[in-house]
């Protein structure tokens, strides 16, 4: 069935792939539909070398921190979040988190901070400058990947400012880039199912755009596999690839994978994407995204042997060290929480690819 399925559905594709063209919603929906998953994988990789990929995988030597878990958005997906009364909810000011930073680099020598945090009520605009200022000040050398499109949202809510007054000041204080997240999907119905309380689509757009335009690179995320569509996925894809045609400032993406563990959908009796459907939207992901230069397999999210399979399914990236991660991991992730750099090496080594360590923007550092 699998061969018949690959060449009567994907055939059509793939000589689109070895011509170069470009892939429409229904070539995204006939690839998302089929069940031939080797005919995927190798049409992402076809398509990741005709657009000039070669067999270098990178990582990145990096640390994740997170400044508070105190969140009034209510997302039904998150694991993470608390209200400010609860007794394991944090919120660290900018010098506990200095402190915490510069302990971890004489351990581990990053070269990348990345934060992302719930969306408290309860803290200033100030406190964000502060704390990019602070971590700047402190670790000049390290680039600051601070704050996702919705946490910029919400500063300008709790500044009555711009995006592009809330970005300009950001920089200034020594933001290098944004993460991806809060993407989730953007479709309005998805949204309202599983984040009732965060902006729409439009906003998080928006952010993206304005920080391209001021020179701010980021990254593009989706998070999947609970309530959307196939079409909504490839809605979602579509989206972020004409928002790239536009600003071109996306490096990188990154398909995250749902997970319900502590969620309410946990209690619903939902289980997380399997295996094979997390090299699906990989393998779509790379072929829909021709403009996005590096799609990655978060093996925080997947595992490191999954990732290192992924890397026949379009991905160039396995993320970095990390380090420390805490939101995938309160909703159940089993994965390690840090990585480190020689067993990095070793699995993209035994995947047939050459790793090459680099740094948020992509700039070689070392290779083996
Ligand atoms: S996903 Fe982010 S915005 Fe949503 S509840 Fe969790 S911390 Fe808050």
């Amino acid at each position: 069935m699998a061969v018949i399925d690959r060449i009567d559905t994907l055939a059509p594709i793939r000589e689109k792939v070895e011509a170069n063209e470009r892939l429409d919603f229904e070539d995204g929906l006939t690839l998302m539909e089929s069940d031939d998953l080797l005919g995927l994988g190798e049409l992402a990789d076809l398509a990741r070398r005709v657009r000039g990929g070669n067999d270098e995988v990178y990582f990145i030597q990096n640390f994740y921190l997170n400044q508070t878990n105190v969140c009034r958005v209510k997302c039904k997906f998150c694991a993470f979040s608390m209200t400010r009364k609860e007794p394991a909810a944090y919120t660290l000011t900018a010098d506990q988190l200095v402190e915490d930073a510069l302990q971890q680099y004489e351990r581990s020598g990053f070269t990348e901070i990345h934060i992302v945090n719930g969306e408290s009520p309860h803290v200033t605009f100030d406190w964000y400058v502060e704390t990019t200022c602070k971590l700047h000040e402190a670790l000049p050398d390290v680039h600051l990947k601070l704050y996702t499109a919705s946490e910029i949202h919400h500063m300008s809510k709790l500044a009555g400012a711009t995006h592009e007054d809330v970005l300009r000041e950001l920089k200034a204080a020594g933001l290098g880039s944004l993460p991806g997240g809060g993407a989730e999907i953007f479709a309005d119905r998805v949204r309202q199912l599983i984040a009732p309380g965060k902006e729409p689509a439009e906003e998080w757009f928006h952010v993206h755009d304005t920080a391209h335009r001021l020179g701010i690179p980021t990254h593009c995320t989706m998070l999947y596999g609970h309530v959307e569509s196939y079409e909504e996925r490839i809605d979602h894809l579509l989206r972020l690839r004409d928002q790239q045609d536009a600003t071109g400032g996306f490096l990188a993406f990154i398909p995250l994978a749902f997970h319900p563990e502590n969620t309410v959908f946990e209690r619903r009796g939902w289980r997380h994407t399997a295996g094979s459907e997390d090299l699906k939207v990989l393998a779509v992901s790379r072929l829909l995204l021709d403009n996005v230069p590096n799609i990655k397999a978060y093996w925080i999210m997947m595992g490191m042997p999954l990732a290192a399979v992924a890397l026949h399914f379009g991905a160039n990236d396995v993320q970095g060290t990390v380090v420390r991660e805490e939101i995938f991991h309160a909703a159940g992730a089993t994965t390690e929480t840090e990585q480190k750099v020689d067993e990095l090496v070793r699995f993209v080594k035994a995947a047939g690819r050459i790793p090459v360590q680099r740094d948020t923007l992509y700039n070689e550092i070392r290779r083996w």
